[in-house]
């Protein structure tokens, strides 16, 4: 049941209406791994840091039943780092700094220990990384997710066009799928972006939940209003790890499964954006989780008669 998780693990300086952190852990495969390792473990993590990531973060990742054989430590270097301010709506932000350091010259090694894992999760990063994960595997997973970002888009887009091929499932929020696609309605971006490679599309709309696309099928998963949104930074990648521990637990890969991924991502998801940072998906128990969970059920469960 093991899951590979691909991506970035980098240090973020966030700024919201309500506060500013100076250089915390973040990265697409730090969230995706505390996400997904409350429901499965190993998570088999791809990456790359440089001298300064903090050792006490990877022993917490360890604990937590992360593998980092395929992480790789490059002594002379920094790892990656983002800055990001949002918008007051908090469902939007600016992009301020992205230094890819470590990341410029990445050559991924996936560990002989990794092969075999059914699950592939590609966290947000190169799309050249993401190819050469897929290339380097012996045996083709049973699903193989994919989240990528404008940033991509405006530097990659030929390896981004070329991963879409490879992959089953592809997550992207509502703005990154009328880029890729140049459609605005998002049912056309969705046929449009099916018809590149992935079989299945994520759309993500933030506090407005997300949407599933397979063929003609359409489902829709509300995210829970919440009291307060402290920062959302990684809530994409935490929705990720939900959705791909909850496949790889299961290890059911069926629409209908699907659509209950997308509601344990936007269960994490709605962790995440509550303190800032990884915080919060470090504190929650499977009690949490569970009551969450719930807490989504009761949100859309209504009778209706028909009149
Ligand atoms: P999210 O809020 O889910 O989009 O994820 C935010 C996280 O993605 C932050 O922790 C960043 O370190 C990381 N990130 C930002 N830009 C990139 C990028 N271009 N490639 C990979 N990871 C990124």
């Amino acid at each position: 049941m093991s899951v590979i998780a691909v991506g970035t693990m980098a240090y973020d300086a966030i700024e919201t209406p309500f506060g500013k952190t100076d250089k915390i852990v973040g990265g697409s495969a730090v969230y995706v791994a505390y996400a997904a390792s409350h429901f499965v473990q190993p998570i088999n993590q791809i990456s790359i840091v440089g001298n300064d990531f903090a050792r006490e973060e990877m022993e917490e990742l360890k604990r937590r039943g992360v593998d980092l054989e395929g992480v790789e430590i490059v002594p002379d270097k920094k790892s990656f780092f983002w800055s990001g301010r949002y918008h007051l709506d908090m469902n939007t932000r600016d992009t301020l700094v992205t230094d890819l350091n470590v990341l410029a010259d990445f050559k991924p090694v996936v560990p002989d220990s990794y092969q075999g894992s059914e699950f592939v999760m590609l966290g947000n990063l190169m799309p050249r990384i993401q190819i050469d994960v897929i290339k380097q595997l012996r045996v083709r997973p049973k699903l193989i997710v994919m989240d990528t970002m404008n940033f991509w888009m405006e530097t990659s887009m030929d390896d981004l066009l070329k991963v879409l091929k490879m992959v089953d499932v592809l997550m992207v929020n509502d703005s990154e799928a009328r880029q890729l696609s140049g459609e605005f309605s998002l049912v056309r971006a969705a046929k449009a972006i099916m018809k590149m490679g992935p079989k299945y599309l994520i759309i993500k709309k933030g506090e407005h939940g997300a949407l599933l696309f397979h063929e003609h099928n359409v489902f829709f998963a509300p995210a829970l209003p919440l009291d307060e949104v402290f920062d959302p930074t990684g809530a994409g990648d935490t929705f990720a790890g939900g959705f791909i521990g909850h496949i790889a637990k299961t290890r059911d890969i069926s629409f209908n499964n699907m659509k209950t991924a997308i509601i344990v991502g936007s269960a994490m998801a709605s962790f995440c954006v509550e303190k800032f940072g990884t915080e919060k998906l470090k504190e929650i128990t499977r009690t949490d989780i569970d009551q969450r969970i719930q807490q989504f059920v009761q949100l859309v469960n209504f009778d209706i008669a028909l009149v």
